[in-house]
């Protein structure tokens, strides 16, 4: 069993004397001036029982002759690349600053999986910093002090969970995977789509704002009370996933703790409890976006949404709480005026109308789930694309734009999970947005991709 944490945070944070603790061996060199060259160094951590290998990002260092973002990107993101875990460290004495912000961000769109930290929390001189490091969205700040050796079995009791997860997994968080552009490439390129099963569940994670029947619905697929009662609860602050049987398929569903502890403690963390849950969206296939048929559609609904449309995830809408609807069909119209207007970036995806109480429903769900991650998994053969690309142009030519016409030549797709196209053309920087959107549509319509985000890149061919 082993995966790798990496530590990444702007300079004087505290990661290398981190590093030491953890490796145990004085290997990393700390020093009070910014400036010295480091780079990424690994060691073989211990901390408990546990054996794992580090990454020191240290190295941040502003030069002159290099942008600080510029610099910081590269090395963290590659720290991120190598890592199954991403330990992020600010200084809980300074608070959080706008380097620290940017490591955020980066972290963020990375599909990192994320231990916050507000290190130098020694004494009560960290508590305002520390409780400061919550505006990042990233969870619950641990307050550590590197130096003196505090909040190492804290660290211990979030990693231990993380940890068994990875041994059973040994797969960090799905990232969306790179397109390769390639002339060549064609439908062959890309892995045919593989059917759930026991060694590879479907990922599903089960989103939604507070109390909008989340842990209902988790633990009535489970059949069982594991989730609100099991060992796992409250121990870990990033996901955790349970594996199930849903209507005989194999299917490992995120959570997070976070998400059900905090949700009911009050109105101001509501916030906190919908970004937690956000992050188990990084370890899933597809996501249920759940929504309380009372108040459907509200703006943290549509920013849940947006989130897992942007993550590239497959998705599909349920509205829960169906039992309590008299006018079903009524209801029903009225959700769909309101998907199609409020979501049009999900255009097709599938809602389903749920009871998580009853259980009425869960077989439309299964069905919507299972439909959702093959078209997320879709692959669309090289011909058919370019015929129906000359029909889209046909029927509605792009733009001439100084009177030059934008030619788009040829089209090919280059990935899944979700499927990406690449467009050949000529003056691709000045393709319109709506021309895209028009592109997107009309493979959603004519492909069946309903419930997938669907990416086109358009790459210059003169
Ligand atoms: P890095 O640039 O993030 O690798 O930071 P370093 O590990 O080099 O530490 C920067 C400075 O912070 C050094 O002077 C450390 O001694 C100090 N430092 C690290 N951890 C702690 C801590 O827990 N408490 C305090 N007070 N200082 C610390
Ligand atoms: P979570 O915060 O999203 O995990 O929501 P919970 O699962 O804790 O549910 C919040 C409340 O909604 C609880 O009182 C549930 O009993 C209730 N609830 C959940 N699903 C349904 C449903 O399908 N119908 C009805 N009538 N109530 C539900």
């Amino acid at each position: 069993m082993s995966f790798t944490l990496a530590i990444v945070g702007r300079p004087n944070v505290g990661k290398s004397t981190l590093f030491n603790r953890l490796v145990g061996k004085r290997l990393a060199l700390v020093d009070d001036t910014p400036g010295v060259t480091r780079d990424l160094r690994e060691g073989d951590a211990r901390l408990g029982d546990l054996r794992f290998i580090v990454i020191d990002s240290a190295g941040l260092e502003l030069a002159e002759d290099d942008s600080l973002q510029g610099r910081m990107r590269r090395l963290t993101e590659r720290a991120v690349e190598e890592a199954d875990i991403c330990l992020f460290v600010v200084d809980a004495r300074v608070g959080v600053t706008p380097a620290d912000e940017i490591f955020a961000d980066i972290l963020r769109r990375k599909n990192a999986n994320v231990i916050l930290a507000a290190n130098k929390a020694e004494g009560s001189a960290g508590e305002a910093g520390a409780l400061e490091a919550w505006s990042l969205g990233l969870g619950e700040p641990m307050q550590i002090s590197a130096e003196h050796g505090l909040g190492m079995d804290e660290l211990y009791h979030v990693l231990r969970p993380m940890a068994d997860e990875f041994a059973a997994r040994n797969v960090a968080a799905i990232p969306e995977t790179d397109v390769v552009i390639d002339e060549e490439l064609g439908e062959d390129d890309i892995p045919a789509y593989i059917p759930p099963s026991a060694a590879k569940p479907l990922q599903l994670a089960v989103i939604g704002r507070p109390n909008a029947g989340k842990s209902t619905l988790i633990n009535k697929i489970l059949n069982e009370d594991r989730l609100l009662t099991g060992p796992e609860a409250g121990i870990t602050r990033d996901a955790i996933s349970v594996k199930t049987d849903y209507m005989g398929t194999p299917m490992r569903i995120w959570d997070t703790a976070g998400m059900r502890k905090k949700a009911r403690v009050n109105e101001k963390l509501e916030k906190l409890s919908v970004a937690d849950g956000l992050r188990a969206v990084r370890f899933a296939e597809v996501v249920v976006v759940l929504l309380d048929v009372n108040i459907p559609f509200e703006t943290q609904d549509l920013r849940i949404a947006d989130f897992a449309e942007t993550e590239g995830r497959a998705v599909v809408v349920a509205a829960n709480k169906w039992d309590l609807e008299d006018d079903k069909p009524a209801k029903l119209l009225e959700l769909r005026e309101a998907f199609e207007r409020l979501l049009p970036q999900l255009k097709g995806a599938p809602l389903v109308t749920v009871s998580a109480k009853t259980g009425k429903g869960l077989d439309r769900l299964h069905a919507a789930i299972l439909k959702a991650h093959e078209v997320w998994n879709r692959r669309v053969p090289t011909a058919k694309l370019n015929n129906w690309l000359s029909a889209m142009t046909e029927a509605h030519p792009p733009p001439a734009p100084g009177g030059r016409r934008i030619k788009l030549r040829y089209m090919t797709q280059a990935k899944t999970r979700p499927p990406g196209f690449v467009v050949k053309a000529t003056h691709t920087d000045k393709i319109p947005e709506a021309y895209g959107r028009y592109l997107v549509n009309g493979l959603r319509e004519t492909f069946d991709m309903g419930g997938t985000p669907i990416r086109i890149y358009f790459r210059d061919q003169g």
